[in-house]
């Protein structure tokens, strides 16, 4: 049992931190309010190796790991608590990962180098209009014809359209779609490589439109309309038939990513009212010398730490699944911790959000404290991205009890 991270963990850690802190902390406000990252600050993060982390070096990758990556989304949240450039980063350390296990070489050779080095977007287009948790009853299809397929549908709370889409060179998305009948259900299930640009150029047949968001406005969500975008079979990731498998074990990829960056916001907020809680003066000392006021930060400053242990925990058994490549364990094996390690971020996340803001008092409802921007992203995680939150609880109740007896 060793709870230290290596020298290069370390090491990486110590180089993001010292780049976040110049590159991030000075502009995460201005992210969130003018809804743009810089394109510029996209490469620096490429550069940084901040993308791409888990993908071998010979795909143009960072050759790092799963624990690398949960290091880097901590860190960008921390640095910027909205989220949006958290999310960015962790989507292009996760479902690149997935191509980079099923893709077909032609996909891997186009995409993996240009997410990794910045030039290129790569997220997840799964939700539809009628309920994202129901993947089973997606209807999106696509359709052989020769050598490819034409896709039809349409894919609700897309991040990063804008980014692919307008901002970066080459953009795209891990697509679920149908190619069986919709009584196969999630067996009738497909993933491609949906590119929507290269080399700058859009591909026909796909339409998107911006939603209006509350939060995390950085980084964009939008509806994409695919009215017959043809798609080539090379661009097939995996089989016909393994779609919902393949977009599962993403999503287990992705979660400890995802409740990485929402400890990173949390260890952000908590850090807010401790200062204000040393600096603010009432009846003649520090509001902290009250118990009232520093029993919860202490709380919660353990729910914290007891958080980072699980998703760590998960970050290593990814490490020893995917890296290390350990016999006896398969990609199944990640499920309870992932979506455990989600499920129990954003509650201490949002837990922390409310007590920073009940800490800080009236002058937390005054937007330049920032706490607000931080709550509003988070909450996309409360709600649904990468899964909503009883679905977390779903799975972990499925691991723990047993398939045949949750439903
Ligand atoms: C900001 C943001 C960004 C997003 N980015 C992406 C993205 O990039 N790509 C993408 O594909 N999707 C994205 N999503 C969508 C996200 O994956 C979905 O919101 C999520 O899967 C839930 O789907 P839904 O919103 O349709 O809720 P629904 O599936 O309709 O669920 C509604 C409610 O019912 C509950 N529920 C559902 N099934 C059960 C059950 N069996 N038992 C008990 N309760 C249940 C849920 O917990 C939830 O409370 C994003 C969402 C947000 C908010």
């Amino acid at each position: 049992m060793d709870f230290s991270l290596s020298r290069d963990e370390e090491l990486f850690r110590e180089s993001i931190r010292s780049f976040l802190s110049k590159r991030l902390s000075p502009i995460w406000e201005s992210i969130d309010e003018n809804h743009l990252i810089p394109t510029e600050l996209i490469r620096d993060f490429g550069s940084q190796g901040l993308l791409g982390i888990p993908i071998p070096e010979e795909y143009g990758g960072q050759g790092g790991s799963f624990t690398l990556s949960v290091i880097a989304a901590e860190e960008v949240a921390y640095h910027d608590p909205s989220m949006a450039t958290a999310v960015y980063t962790l989507l292009n350390n996760a479902w690149p990962y997935i191509l980079y296990m099923y893709g077909s070489e032609d996909v891997k050779g186009e995409i993996l180098p240009a997410v990794s080095s910045g030039r290129g977007f790569f997220g997840i287009a799964s939700t539809e209009p009628q309920g994202g948790s129901d993947v089973g009853a997606f209807k999106t299809s696509a359709v052989k014809e020769g050598d490819k397929y034409k896709v039809y549908g349409e894919k609700l709370y897309v991040s990063g359209v804008r980014e692919a889409m307008e901002q970066l060179d080459l953009g795209g998305w891990l697509l679920i779609a149908r190619t069986g009948t919709m009584d196969e259900r999630h067996r009738g299930l497909s993933t491609f490589a949906l590119i929507g640009k290269r080399n700058g150029m859009r591909v026909e047949n796909l339409k998107y439109s911006l939603l209006n968001t509350i939060g995390r406005h950085g980084i964009s969500t939008a509806i994409l309309t695919l009215e017959g975008v043809e798609v080539p079979r090379s661009h097939l990731v995996g089989s016909e038939g393994r779609g919902f498998y393949i977009a599962m074990e993403g999503f287990n990829i992705a979660r400890p990513m995802v409740a990485a960056a929402n400890i990173g916001a949390a260890r952000w907020a908590l850090e807010e009212a401790i200062k204000w809680s040393k600096e603010r003066v009432l009846f003649d000392r520090p509001i902290s010398s009250f118990q009232g006021v520093s029993f919860p930060l202490a709380e919660i400053s353990v729910e914290i730490e007891a958080t980072r242990l699980l998703i760590y925990k998960a970050a290593w058994l990814a490490d020893r699944i995917y890296v290390k490549k350990e016999p006896g364990l398969k990609p199944a094996d990640l499920a309870y911790y992932a979506a455990a390690a989600k499920m129990k971020a954003v509650e201490t996340a949002f837990k922390t959000f409310e007590l920073a803001m009940r800490t800080l008092g009236g002058i937390s409802y005054v937007k330049e404290t920032g706490l607000h921007r931080g709550l509003l992203g988070m909450l996309s995680y409360m709600v649904g991205a990468e899964g909503a939150h009883n679905v977390m609880k779903y799975i972990t109740a499925r691991e723990l009890i047993g398939k045949d007896y949750v439903k």
